[in-house]
């Protein structure tokens, strides 16, 4: 079933035209890496996928709901999709927990004691149950990220999309934030993720979809983007990231 469906997607800043028609289908279940380099606009294209920006043309399709105008509420999307960057933006002075509950209690209205027994259940998933009461200061960067990402899952989206989640990381913390992202895809969560690990996107993902200014320039299973390149900037990009 497909879950994600973006059609001849445009955005332009100004005169930069960042995004030339993205054409892409996310199936339920499918871990998605994006690769690419800076600036050929991955960033944006996950930011339109929630609306952070507004795409300028074609279509956009969540759980089979078109994101455009106003066919899906804000509730509805912070519902269908999940976000998490590359700076864990937790709140300083609200206890782990607190982070977790919030959007729950202020965005869908939940009761503050539901909310609390999926905060205590997403934070175990991320391996961080003994952390409930610190303050984000009080960990470090790799169990913030995991409070993030846990924070994502406690509105149970239908799609988590993450972006370079690990690139603000120290080298030795990494392992722990990418073991939970693929413990999520081995239980079914739909993944898009942009990332520079790529021993990551061979292992786990089941498309590489590789950027170049603005466009899908190649795309396929993690072997033929991986093993076979076809076009020039695909093996020149591999060559200097491998
Ligand atoms: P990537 O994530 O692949 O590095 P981005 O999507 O962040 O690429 O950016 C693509 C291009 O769009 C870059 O040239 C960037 O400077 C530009 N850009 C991104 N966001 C904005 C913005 N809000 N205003 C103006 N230009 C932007
Ligand atoms: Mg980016």
């Amino acid at each position: 079933m497909t879950l994600v469906c973006v059609k001849n997607v445009h955005k332009a800043f100004g005169t930069l035209e960042v995004l030339k028609g993205i054409d892409l289908e996310v199936g339920q279940g499918e871990v998605v890496a994006i690769i690419g380099r800076s600036g050929s606009g991955k960033s944006t294209l996950l930011r339109c996928l929630n609306q952070l920006e507004k795409h300028d043309g074609g279509d956009i399709t969540i759980a089979g709901k078109c994101l455009d105008g106003d066919a899906m509420s804000p509730k509805e999307l912070s519902a269908n999709v999940g976000m998490v960057f590359q700076s864990f933006n937790l709140f300083p002075h609200k206890t782990v927990g607190e982070n977790v509950c919030l959007a729950p209690v202020v965005v869908r209205g939940e009761s503050r004691r539901d909310a609390e027994r999926v905060a205590r259940e997403v934070l175990e998933k991320v391996g961080l149950s003994d952390k409930y009461d610190s303050y984000p200061a009080q960990l470090s960067g790799g169990q913030q990220q995991r409070v993030a990402i846990a924070r994502a899952l406690a509105m149970h989206p239908k799609v988590l999309l993450c972006d370079e989640v690990t690139s603000a990381l120290d080298p030795e913390l990494v392992g722990e934030v990418l073991r939970v992202l693929e413990a999520l895809a081995e239980e079914g969560m739909t993944l898009i993720l942009v990332t520079h690990e790529m021993g990551f996107a061979r292992d786990v993902a089941d498309r590489v979809v590789f950027m170049h200014q603005g466009r899908i320039h190649e795309a396929g299973t993690p072997t033929d983007v991986f093993g076979n390149p076809k076009t020039a900037e695909l093996k020149q990009f591999i060559s200097a990231v491998l």
